[in-house]
């Protein structure tokens, strides 16, 4: 009988798992994928256990579209190799094998575990995805039973399997609980999964603002005491996870419950001051969270914003109370020049341990140093050519739009920027009003490629 390092529990304490038969559970063999289901059938023909696992059940579940489908199995890499004579494996410590079909597409397969990589080094340093294409590795006894499986994931929810025998779900875990409570809870002790892998904080507000689920009392509560504890995480598996967050379209909610919990604080030791000070603290905190939810209308409607973009918004609030950005007469000369500087080096502190490129540094603070002249011009209805020929005039332009958004005004569409005859750098000036039916109808401007081009 075995200990399983993570959770703690021998085998013979892991329950007997609820199985939900098909006409109890809303996952049908329509909404996943053809490629996925040959893996799922051609590994039980061959008389292995296989399971649709992790988000893809999830997803389904929720009446989403999965990004991706995973499938466990009993079936080893070596086994899986020969089954599936398109794939290769991959991964350095946890072995994975990815099948390939026409047209690109990939279903990974993984061998049933008994701990998360995550887990077995410690500090969340394991980086599963290495390739090691032929090499010849040990065999390891990180291999485990769907239980183990299950009990070494993150949350409940992303601890269901599906299989095509019966169609049926199986829980170990009580995410099919959860999922109808809509409750985020961290599998097993949650203090002790924190513990051992920190980026489980992050997935657990992630997934929560995301489906608008609550964070059950222990987890949240396990967060808030372990929140410091990501700082032993891997710079890039935070940067990692955080562009996730900022992208998945639901970064609003995500600041909401990362500031209550105070992970935020965590990832952005200076931004503290500014929004828990006693009296401006809650104004600055809604404008932050305002400021995102533009940020996630527009992810919804087209493609990604770009990265200085996105921290440019993400630290307005931050600029305006402390970088003294805000006001009615824009700092020109030496002050601007100052002003550059200090923000410039703030930024090169602050945003040190995300990994950002100096470049896009450079332009965050290149946009938030002109945000006041464009703000003070775009009140006037006036732009003075020099303003114009600037290389960053559309991209300041834009932040301004989302600003004046967040604040309560017009949609950013209200900032149109048109061709001016004659070849000059095209104007920018806020349109007039139009009815609340013509505004929702329109998209963006720049979400049509009209004033800043939206990376797919
Ligand atoms: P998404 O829709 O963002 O892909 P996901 O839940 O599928 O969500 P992935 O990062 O693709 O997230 O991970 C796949 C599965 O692996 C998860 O559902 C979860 O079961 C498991 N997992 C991922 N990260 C961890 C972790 N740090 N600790 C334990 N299990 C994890
Ligand atoms: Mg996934």
């Amino acid at each position: 009988m075995s200990l399983n390092a993570e959770n703690g529990m021998t085998e013979r304490q892991y329950p007997d798992p609820l199985i939900i038969p098909r006409a109890e559970h809303p996952v049908s063999r329509q909404s996943i994928d053809r490629e996925a289901l040959k893996v799922l059938y051609r590994l039980r023909d061959a008389g292995h256990t296989a399971y649709l696992v992790g988000g893809g059940v999830r997803d389904i579940y929720l009446g989403k579209t999965p990004k991706d489908f995973d499938i466990s199995t009993d079936a080893h890499p070596g086994e899986l190799r020969k089954l599936f004579k398109n794939s290769r494996i991959i991964g350095r410590r946890f072995r994975l094998v990815q099948v390939f079909f026409r047209g690109g597409k990939i279903v990974e397969v993984s061998t049933f575990r008994c701990s998360s990589e995550y887990d077995l080094n410690g500090n969340g340093n394991g980086n599963g995805e290495e390739q090691v294409e032929d090499q010849v590795l040990a065999s390891n006894n990180t291999f485990g039973t769907p239980a183990e499986d299950a009990f070494r994931r993150d949350l409940t929810i992303n601890a269901l399997f599906y299989e095509v025998e019966n169609f049926s779900v199986i829980d170990y875990v009580g995410g099919v609980e959860d999922l109808k409570n809509r409750i985020i809870r961290i599998v097993g002790d949650p203090e002790r999964r924190i513990i051992r892998d920190p980026v489980r904080m992050m997935r657990a507000i992630r997934h929560a603002a995301r489906s608008d689920f609550t964070i059950e009392a222990q987890t949240w509560e396990a967060i808030k005491r372990h929140r410091d504890k990501l700082s032993v995480c891997p710079d890039s598996r935070i940067r990692d996870e955080f562009f996730k967050d900022l992208r998945g379209g639901a970064s609003s909610p995500w600041a909401r419950l990362a500031v209550d919990s105070g992970l935020f604080f965590v990832l952005f030791p200076f931004y503290e001051p500014c929004l828990t000070d006693p009296d401006a603290g809650e104004e600055r905190r809604t404008r932050l969270f305002n400021l995102l939810a533009v940020v996630d209308r527009l992810h919804g409607e087209e493609g990604q914003l770009p990265e200085e973009m996105l921290f440019a918004v993400l630290l307005l609030p931050w600029a305006w109370a402390e970088m003294g950005i805000q006001g009615d007469v824009p700092p020109k000369g030496q002050d601007a020049f100052a002003l550059s500087r200090r923000l410039r080096a703030a930024l090169d502190d602050n945003l040190a341990s995300l990994n950002i490129k100096r470049a896009t540094r450079e332009a965050v603070a290149g946009l938030l140093v002109n945000l006041p002249a464009f703000t003070v011009c775009a009140g006037n209805g006036n732009f003075p050519k020099w303003l114009q020929r600037k290389s960053y005039f559309q991209a300041v332009g834009q932040l301004h739009a989302m600003a004046q958004e967040a604040g309560g005004g017009a949609p950013a569409a209200e900032v149109v920027v048109e061709e001016k005859k004659g070849g000059d750098a095209p104007p920018a000036r806020s349109s007039r009003k139009r009815s609340a039916s013509r505004r929702a109808s329109r998209q963006p401007a720049f979400a049509k490629g009209g004033i800043f081009g939206l990376k797919k």
